[in-house]
């Protein structure tokens, strides 16, 4: 098949490698980089993108779901998959027959799922403030009690911070209570005997952030692919990080707007001048969101141009106006560079009015994943 012939993302994995030595470089002596490659590796491809790390000599994974991580083993993906999310009960044989590591979300879920009789890999989750998942810091002797279930093989323990991305002081004390709260869990255990467990505790920002933490792993996510939550992290990141990932489209067909015609779904935009146009292969089935209807930008010939018009399911207009050699066939850029222009996945996340792990997470199936 031809390939970038409609919509595509473009993976570059030299800035991949990059940013895992960049990491790397972050991480204590003994800690190891479990990357997080849930939402289809945020939307890079999670087999691509699974197979290159693991060529990296990376070992340990995360994701969200047991379907992703049978994803994983299916594309030859052998090290820990840690399965971060709730997987239900009637799916606990794919955790044995895939070898999947399973989060313990509190403790009933713990008895529900030794239960089952068969053994299953576990990391058992604390929660130390975010209160989402995880048994509760403060109940240790319910914590403790996991260890007495015998069809668990507890091999990890860990919790999640909530606000690691903040550098108020209020947001830093409260990670600092989440980190002393998970370190009063782990010496509890310790003291009643049970060890031999790894801890992990830092996603990207918790990494970024709070570098001197010596635990076992750091599961990274955003930071990975080279891009921020919001553009002004990038201004305060303590390295250099690339982006792994372009998005780019096609133009369809170029055509004249005259002064007061409209273009586009519900008459949402009038020409107030002579304009030139492009219609362009990607809407809001490929991850462009519909909100960026008469707002967003794209870039074509080192150039930006607007968004007009409502975005369709699968096309949208810009106004090229100011960009008389654009033609049918053209590349159009959305995240990524062109010429001295470039817009970022967090740029294009604000503009959108959320953060980059959203637009990429949910880039579609549709678009290709092609290796540059
Ligand atoms: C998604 C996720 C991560 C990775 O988060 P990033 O901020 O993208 O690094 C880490 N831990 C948990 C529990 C997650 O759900």
């Amino acid at each position: 098949m031809y390939q970038k012939g409609r919509a595509w993302i473009e993976l570059n994995m030299e800035h991949l490698l990059h940013n895992v030595k960049q990491l790397q470089r972050l991480l204590p002596a003994q800690c190891a980089m479990m990357p997080a490659i849930k939402a289809n590796a945020y939307g890079h491809g999670a087999r691509l993108i699974g197979q290159s790390l693991q060529r990296m000599g990376i070992r340990d994974f995360c994701v969200a779901s047991v379907k992703e991580g049978i994803e994983l083993r299916d594309a030859g993906i052998t090290g820990q998959i840690l399965v971060l999310g709730y997987t239900s009960p009637r799916q606990f044989c794919d955790l044995t027959e895939y070898n999947l590591t399973q989060t313990v979300v509190d403790y009933p879920y713990a008895v529900q799922l030794n239960g089952y009789n068969k053994t299953a890999s576990v990391h058992v989750g604390v929660d130390t403030g975010m209160h989402r998942l995880g048994e509760r810091s403060e109940n240790m002797q319910d914590i403790r009690r996991i260890w007495d279930l015998k069809n668990l093989n507890i091999t990890g323990v860990f919790s999640h911070l909530c606000v690691s991305d903040g550098t108020t002081d209020m947001e830093r004390n409260y990670t600092l209570e989440q980190i002393c709260r998970f370190m009063s869990v782990v010496q509890f255990l310790h003291r009643t005997g049970i060890k031999g467990f790894k801890m992990h505790l830092q996603g990207s920002y918790g990494l970024l952030n709070y570098p001197d933490l010596a635990f076992d792993y750091a599961r990274v996510g955003i930071a990975l692919y080279g891009a921020y939550s919001s553009p002004h992290d990038k201004t305060v990141a303590p390295v250099s990080l690339k982006p792994v990932l372009s998005l780019k489209a096609r133009v369809e067909c170029v055509k004249e707007l005259h002064a007061g015609e409209c273009a586009g779904y519900g008459l949402s935009f009038t020409a107030r001048h002579e304009m030139k146009i492009a219609a362009v292969s990607i809407g809001y089935a490929d991850g462009i969101p519909r909100g960026l209807s008469n707002k967003g930008h794209a870039l074509i010939h080192g150039k930006r141009a607007a968004m007009i018009g409502r975005i369709c399911m699968d096309q949208l207009l810009i106004d090229i106006s100011g960009i008389p050699q654009a033609a049918a066939g053209d590349e159009v850029v959305f995240i990524g560079k062109c010429g001295q222009e470039e817009i970022t996945a967090s740029d294009f996340a604000g503009e959108a009015g959320t953060i980059s792990n959203e637009i990429l997470s949910r880039l579609g199936d549709r678009l290709e994943r092609v290796v540059d």
